[in-house]
This record gives structure tokens, sequence and C-alpha cells, in this order.
């Protein structure tokens, strides 16, 4: 076996690759298992680095793919040679990111009915739902009879494109996808497209049934993931549509939809430069929620000054992540070094320009503040000075993220 063979080229054919197929199928394929602490970051999702490293050798001409067995996957080899070649390799970086990207993944690849032209909305309907009983904390798995109780009733609401009011549709085609799961009954759903049938299983076997565990653990946990989730569905179904009501009614339209329930202390650790690079890339994914919908969008200018709480929960996200947990007031003369019950950093996020006043509301144009910055410049002598200081200070910091998360 000979890595140095391996060039950029391979590597980047074996990340295609790993694209195209999803994760899962991707390590059958070549036989690995799941990566337990080097990732590989690229275009700002993750990878399981031995993996990519023993599928990039099949691409050199005249070589095969290399088995797990055949290299070890440590620093000494595959890790070496990734970052050798330029690439980025975070070590144990948690389960949860590949986790999530998994499950954007299956939500971005969700297979929707669209024989009236545009999707249908029930599957969407159904995660968004579930999402806001994961960040309510109530239980997983529910009786068939309790789901199909609160969602009928949501699926009549919302579904306006005119399906049926069904949710045994929905839960069938999300649990083919992945996402959910009938833990009493393995394998033995009948196809969707019985109509008939399905609707007569549901109702003969009232399957206890919710999302699969992990998808909840994580959507419960991590503010984060569910507004990247959530902006997912919206990009893809909501598109024009005002989803303000549904999101309204199942518990999502506020803007602390991105709060986390426990801390986000960086889990990697200090010193290296591997974190500073998973928040520009988170930064830059969470500022692509906020420039949804903002801009000109299939001819039509949405106004800036309507209020969306999820683009304000993931532009206060963003700017939070950005701050790396201090004041990012340059002159700032010392923040409190007390934190918050959840274990956060006293910080305001502020609009730099009133919102009222034309201010745009996107991380670009706003800061973290300690309190005693944010009341200097909200009723100091200065406050003018500081206002402009803070908008250049908002800009640069803004781009210089931008700038890493391009680079990665
Ligand atoms: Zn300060």
């Amino acid at each position: 076996m000979a890595l140095t063979d391996i060039t950029r080229i391979e590597v980047s054919k074996a990340i295609e690759e790993y694209d195209r197929l999803g994760r899962d199928a991707f390590l059958r394929r070549y036989g690995f298992g799941r990566a337990r602490r080097y990732l590989l970051l690229c275009g700002g999702r993750h990878y399981d680095s031995k993996a990519i490293v023993g599928a990039a050798h099949g691409y050199v001409p005249g070589l095969q793919p290399l088995a797990a067995g055949e290299f070890s996957g440590g620093a000494a080899h595959a890790v070496s040679l990734l970052r050798g070649l330029g690439f980025t390799v975070l070590e144990e970086m948690p389960e949860s990111a590949l986790l999530r990207d998994d499950l954007i993944d299956r939500v971005a690849q969700l297979k929707v009915n669209r024989s009236s032209g545009r999707p249908a909305l029930f599957q969407p309907i159904v995660l968004l739902w579930a999402i806001g009983r994961a960040r309510r904390g109530e239980p997983r798995l529910l009786s068939w009879r309790e789901t199909e109780d609160q969602l009928t009733n949501l699926l009549q609401r919302h579904g306006m494109r005119g399906e049926r009011p069904r949710p045994d549709y929905p839960v069938a085609a999300l649990r083919r996808a992945g996402l959910w799961v009938l833990p009493d009954h393995q394998g033995t759903v009948p196809a969707a497209h019985g109509d008939t049938e399905l609707r007569g299983w549901f109702r003969g076997n009232q399957p206890l049934g919710g999302l699969a565990e992990p998808v909840y653990d994580l959507l419960r946990r991590s503010g984060d993931t569910r507004l990247a989730v959530i902006g997912e569905l919206l990009c893809r179904f909501f598109d024009d549509l005002d989803y303000g009501p549904l999101l309204t009614d199942v518990g999502l339209y506020d803007d602390d939809v991105a709060g986390d329930e426990t801390s986000w202390e960086a889990e990697t650790p200090e010193g290296s430069p591997e974190p500073w690079l998973v928040m520009a890339a988170e930064y830059e994914r969470l500022c692509r929620i906020v420039e949804h919908g903002e801009g000109a969008k299939h001819g039509k200018r949405v106004s800036r000054t309507t209020y969306n709480p999820i683009r304000s929960s993931a532009a206060r996200r963003a700017v939070l992540e950005r701050s790396e947990r201090r004041c990012e007031n340059p002159d700032c003369t010392g923040m409190p070094s007390d934190t918050t019950d959840r274990g956060l950093p006293i910080l305001e996020v502020d609009h730099v320009v009133d919102l009222a006043l034309g201010g745009r509301d996107h991380p670009s144009q706003m800061v973290a503040l300690c309190p005693n910055c944010h009341a200097v410049k909200t009723r100091g002598r200065t406050r003018e000075s500081l206002r402009e200081a803070l908008l250049r200070v908002a800009a640069e910091r803004h781009s210089a993220v931008a700038r890493a998360a391009a680079s990665l």
C-alpha cells in the first residue's frame, strides 16, 4: 500500500462519491465503520477521514481501494496524508456534527408528491410538529391514536395543497427516509401507495411511533440543529408561503428557537485553530438562513423590516458564535466573568443601527456586547462615535469569518 500516491484529485473524487451515495452507503461500500476520532471538514461538511482515504486509493490509476484493516486511520497515516494535501482534519469532533449533516441531508432529500406541480407539505408539517415536541421535551413516541389526533387538525389547517389530511402517508414516507421509527413493527409496513391498505394497517396495528432516537435527542438538545433543519424545510417547501401560522401552531415561531437546552461550550481543545474553522462553517450556514427570503426571490422583494423570528434567531446565534464568548467592542473595559445558568457568557446581541431606522437584521450589522458596552452604546455621551466604530467592527468580523468559511 502506498498512501503517497494519493493526491487532492483522488480525495476530491472520494468526497464526491461520498456526497452522491450518502454516508451509510459509502461506508458500507468500502467496508468502513463510522469515524470515532478524525473527521475531514470540506465545503462545510464533515466526512469520515479514514474511509475517504481508503476510497481515494482506489481512484489512483491502477490501484484498488484500501480496506479498513490495511492502514492506520490515526495521525500517522490517513490524517497526516490529508493534512499534507491541505485538507482540514478535525480531531475528536463530537458525533453530533456528523449526525447533524446526515439529518440535514435526509431532510434535503425528502421525496414528496409533486403531482400538483408543487411539493406536498405533509412530510414537512409532520417533521415540524415533531421538532416542536422535541424542543419542549415531550415524549418521543406517541400512540397512533394521539398522533392522528394531533396531526389531522394540523394537516387540515396547513396542508393547503389539496392533499387529504391523513398522517399515515407522511409517517410511512418519513419512516422510509430513516427519520421516523415504529419500534414494534420492523419492516412490516405496507408500501405507501397501497392507499386503503396503508390506512388499514395503521388503524389495525395502532403503532407507537416517533422520530428516530438520535434525531430526537439532537433536535431536543441542539438549537443550532433545530434551526438548520427548520431552515432547510422552509427553503425547500415553503418558499413562497406564509409559514408563520404553521410554525406558531407547532411552537417554533419565536426568536429563541436556536437556543440550546444546555451550554454550547466548545468541545474541542482550546488553542488549536480547528474550533475557529468549525465556528466559521457554522456561521456561514446561519448566515444563509438569515439571507433566505431577505433579498429578491422569484421577482418579489421581501420587505426587510418584516419581523421574522426564524431569521432573527439565526442572526443572533451567528453573532454569538462569531463573538467567541467575548464582547465585540474593541475598547471594552471588561465584561462580567460570571455566566448565565446555562453557562453562556453574559452578552447581548445588538443591531448597531436600529431596524426601525433602516438597519439590517443581519450579522454583518450586528454585534455581541457586554452589558456595560451595551449601556454606553444606548445612553453614553460617546454613543454616536461608538456606533460608527461598531458598524465597522461588525462588517470586518463578518467578512473575516465568511472568508475563512469560504476557504474550507
Ligand atoms: Zn464590553
